[in-house]
C-alpha cells in the first residue's frame, strides 16, 4: 500500500472506530481516547509542528536566493496575492449564494434565545499588516508568526544573492538545513497513518451526534460549497491556468489533504503540503516555499466558505434580511479577516465573529453552529491548503512559460 492509501485507510478506520465507540461504548472511548488516540495524535501533531518554523525559514531563504532578482520575487508575490484574494472572494460568494438558495437557517427551529458565544478578539487587519516586519526575528520564530518569518527570510535570501561568493558558506549551510528538514518531513510522514488515525478517532469520537442531526442542512450546505469550490475553482485553475489535469492534481495532493483533514491546521500541515507539492506536483522549491507558507496564513478559501454559509444561516435563523450592501461588506470583511489571522484550528469562528459584527448580526448566533464546527473545520482546512497548492502549481506553470519565452527572445 502506498502512503496515500494508508492515510485514507487510517482516516476511514479512525472515523469508524471513533463513531462506533461514541455511540455504543462511550466509557471505552474515554479510556482509549486518553491512553491511545490522543497520545498517538498529539505525537504526530508535535512531530510535524516541530518542523514548521525551521522548514519555512530555510526553504524561503533558499527560495528567495534561488529566485535571484527582487523583480521576479515581486512578480511572483503579486501573482500569488492576487490569486489568493480573487479565490477567497469566489469562495465566500459560493457560500453566500448556496446558503441563500437552500436556506438552511429557515428550515428548523433554532434556539436563538439560548445561543451564546463570547468572541475572542481578533487582531485588526491593519495591525497584522503593520506588524509584518518583525521587530525581533527570534521572537517571530518563537511565536511561529508566519508572515513575519516570511519577511525576515526573504530579506536574508536577498542579501545572500547580493553578497554572492562572500556568503556562500551561509547559503550552503541553509541549503543543507533545508535538506535536513525535508528528510525529516519524509521520516515523520511514515508515522502519518497512525497519527491521522489517532486524531480522527478523537475528533469523531468526541462529537455530540445529536447536534449533527439538528444542524444537518447547514453542514450539508457548507460541504457542498466546499466541494463546488474545490472542483470548479481549483479544478479550473489547474485545467485552464496551469494547463494540467485536475485529476492528476487532486490525486497527487491527496496525502496532504488527509493530514490537513486530521490536524485541522493549515500551519501544522505546512511541512507535508510543501513536500507533497514539490515531490508529487513537481512545483519548484523556490515557488512552493514562498507560495505555500504565505497561503497558510492569508489564503483560507474553505474558511471563507464557512463564513458565507454561516452568515446567511445566522441571518435566516434570526429572521434578519441582509441588503446587497451588507453582503458586499461580508465579502470584504471575510477577505480581510482571512488575511489577518493564522491557519490554526478553530480560528474560523473568531473570523466569523468579525464578519457578523461588521453587518450587525448577533455574534451569539455562533453558539448555534459551534457544536459541529470541529467536523467542518477538518474539511475546510483540507480545502484551505488545496487552494495554496493550486496557486503554487499555477505560478510554477506560468513562470515556466515566462522563462521559456525569455530564453527564446534571448536566442
Ligand atoms: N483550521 C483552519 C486552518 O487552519 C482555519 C479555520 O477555518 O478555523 O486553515
Amino acid at each position: 500500500m502506498n502512503l496515500t492509501m494508508k492515510i485514507i485507510a487510517a482516516l476511514i478506520l479512525g472515523a469508524v472506530v471513533g463513531l462506533i465507540l461514541n455511540l455504543a461504548a462511550p466509557g471505552v472511548f474515554t479510556v482509549l481516547n486518553t491512553y491511545l488516540f490522543v497520545p498517538i495524535g498529539q505525537i504526530f501533531l508535535s512531530l510535524i509542528s516541530m518542523l514548521v518554523v525551521p522548514l519555512v525559514f530555510f526553504s524561503i531563504v533558499v527560495g528567495a536566493a534561488g529566485l535571484g532578482d527582487p523583480q521576479k520575487l515581486g512578480r511572483i508575490g503579486l501573482k500569488t496575492v492576487s490569486y489568493f484574494i480573487v479565490t477567497t472572494c469566489i469562495a465566500i460568494i459560493i457560500g453566500l449564494a448556496l446558503a441563500a438558495v437552500v436556506e438552511p437557517g429557515s428550515a428548523g427551529n433554532f434556539d436563538t434565545e439560548g445561543a451564546e458565544f463570547s468572541a475572542e478578539e481578533a487582531p485588526p487587519v491593519s495591525e497584522t499588516l503593520m506588524n509584518i516586519i518583525p521587530k525581533n526575528p527570534i521572537n517571530a520564530m518563537a511565536e511561529g508568526n508566519m508572515l513575519q518569518l516570511i519577511v525576515f527570510a526573504v530579506f536574508i535570501g536577498l542579501a545572500l544573492t547580493a553578497l554572492g561568493d562572500k556568503t556562500k558558506g551561509i547559503l550552503n549551510l541553509v541549503e543543507q538545513g533545508n535538506e535536513i528538514m525535508m528528510y525529516l518531513v519524509g521520516l515523520v510522514m511514515k508515522f502519518a497513518p497512525y497519527g491521522t488515525f489517532g486524531l480522527i478517532a478523537t475528533a469523531i469520537g468526541s462529537q455530540g451526534w445529536s447536534a449533527i442531526v439538528a444542524m444537518g442542512s447547514y453542514m450539508l450546505v457548507v460541504l457542498a460549497a466546499l466541494f463546488i469550490h474545490a472542483v470548479l475553482t481549483y479544478g479550473g485553475t489547474i485545467a485552464f491556468l496551469a494547463k494540467k489535469s485536475p485529476l492528476w492534481f487532486f490525486k497527487n495532493f491527496a496525502p496532504a489533504m488527509g493530514v490537513a483533514f486530521s490536524t485541522s491546521s493549515s500551519n501544522a500541515t505546512l511541512p507535508v503540503s510543501m513536500e507533497t507539492a514539490q515531490k508529487r506536483l513537481k512545483v519548484p522549491e523556490p515557488i512552493s516555499s514562498f507560495v505555500q507558507p504565505l497561503g497558510a496564513t492569508i489564503n483560507m478559501d474553505g474558511t471563507a466558505i464557512m463564513q458565507g454559509v454561516a452568515t446567511m444561516f445566522i441571518a435566516q435563523a434570526y429572521g434578519i434580511e441582509l441588503t446587497m450592501g451588507e453582503l458586499a461588506t461580508v465579502v470584504l470583511t471575510a477577505v480581510l479577516a482571512s488575511i489577518g489571522t493564522a491557519g490554526v484550528p478553530g480560528v474560523g469562528l473568531i473570523m466569523l465573529a468579525m464578519v457578523l459584527g461588521s453587518v450587525g448580526l448577533p455574534v451569539a448566533g455562533i453558539g448555534l453552529i459551534i457544536g459541529i464546527d470541529r467536523l467542518l473545520d477538518m474539511t475546510r482546512t483540507a480545502v484551505n491548503i488545496t487552494g495554496d497548492a493550486a496557486c503554487a502549481v499555477y505560478v510554477a506553470e506560468t513562470e515556466k512559460k515566462n522563462n521559456i519565452k525569455r530564453q527564446r527572445a534571448e536566442v
